[in-house]
């Protein structure tokens, strides 16, 4: 009988522009891992990262107790979390643990559930940082590649992206909110012009057709959002700048990472991403921001270690 489970998550990046809480893509940039062990009783986390340690505050922690009640196991948890993705920076890093969270139950128990039930435990874990339960990152996290997710009725699809795709992340070196993902949610318009809802809709759409055909220019160039990136981008010194420098240096397609504060540029293996990522970085310099930069590839999901 197995009696403890090691399983790494992803980041990943959300919204990919006019994809908002639906679109999420893993990436290789970092990971988490998750170690799981029964115990006597109870739910116990260790952590030498500055993350909470309080099971309901824990992404990964609440993912437990919520799978634990679920399925009625009376042994208690012990969990240890090694955080390779920065916290808070928009690179899926709460999610990250609790698609681990939720992939590492399922194997401890074995519970055998489905992919789409894997990434409903897990959503349930960004109550804990988030306030309320989205499924973009922990999608991705937990089943790798580009995902979408429709919520009515729940439902995840998932498609391989194309070989040739390539980001550059840029993660600026700035004080990160409490409640950042609320505060960067509350900017956001209450209602919305239906011009460019439909324009954001047919960027959307073009996207999924890029990631169908392995298309990384169709892609790219509909990483366009009218919507949400207008009402963010404030919160990010130095953003069109940076958005500006990374197209000019060959970049397909640039947009926030998720809830911010990284940038995200879309490209492919052909461009020269070192390249973008200065062109990034002196874009974040003339806010007077220094930023580390990253290029990664999209990832795998969560898997057994
Ligand atoms: P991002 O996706 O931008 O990295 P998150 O949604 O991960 O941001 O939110 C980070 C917040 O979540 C922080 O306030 C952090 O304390 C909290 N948090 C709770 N559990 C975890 C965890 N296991 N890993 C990372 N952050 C966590």
């Amino acid at each position: 009988m197995v009696s403890s489970v090691v399983v790494r998550a992803p980041s990943s990046t959300a919204n990919l522009g006019p994809g908002f809480d639906v679109f999420g893509l893993a990436l290789d940039a970092y990971y988490d891992e998750v170690y799981l062990e029964k115990s006597d009783h109870g739910i116990k986390i260790q952590s030498f990262d500055t993350i909470p340690l309080v099971p309901e505050k824990n992404s990964a922690g609440l993912v437990v107790k919520e799978m634990a009640k679920k399925f009625e196991i009376k042994s208690g948890v012990v969990l240890k979390i090694k955080k390779g993705v920065p916290v808070g920076f928009g690179m899926g890093s709460s999610a990250a643990s609790a698609a681990a969270a939720s992939v590492a139950f399922d194997a401890l128990f074995n519970l055998n559930l489905d992919s789409n039930t894997l990434v409903k435990f897990a959503g349930i874990g960004e109550r804990a940082s988030a306030g309320s339960v989205h499924y973009d990152n922990v999608a991705a996290s937990t089943l790798g590649g580009f995902v979408i997710v429709r919520t009515d009725p729940f439902d995840v699809i998932k498609i391989e992206p194309p070989k040739e795709l390539v980001l550059c992340v840029a993660i600026p070196k700035i004080d990160i909110p409490m409640k950042k993902t609320q505060v960067s949610r509350s900017v956001l318009p209450k209602q919305v012009k239906l011009s460019d809802s439909v324009r954001n809709l047919s960027n959307a759409a073009a996207i999924v057709a890029g990631f169908m055909k392995k298309d990384v220019e169709l892609i790219g160039s509909s990483i366009k959002d009218i919507i949400i990136e207008p009402a963010r981008q404030h919160l990010i010194p130095g953003f069109n700048q940076v958005k500006e420098n990374a197209l000019h240096a060959g970049a397909l397609g640039v947009t926030i990472s998720g809830a911010g504060p990284s940038i995200i540029a879309f490209t492919s293996r052909s461009s020269n991403p070192k390249k973008i990522c200065s062109a990034m970085e002196k874009g974040f310099m003339s806010a007077k921001t220094k930023c580390s930069t990253v290029i990664c590839r999209p990832s795998k999901g969560a898997i057994k270690v």
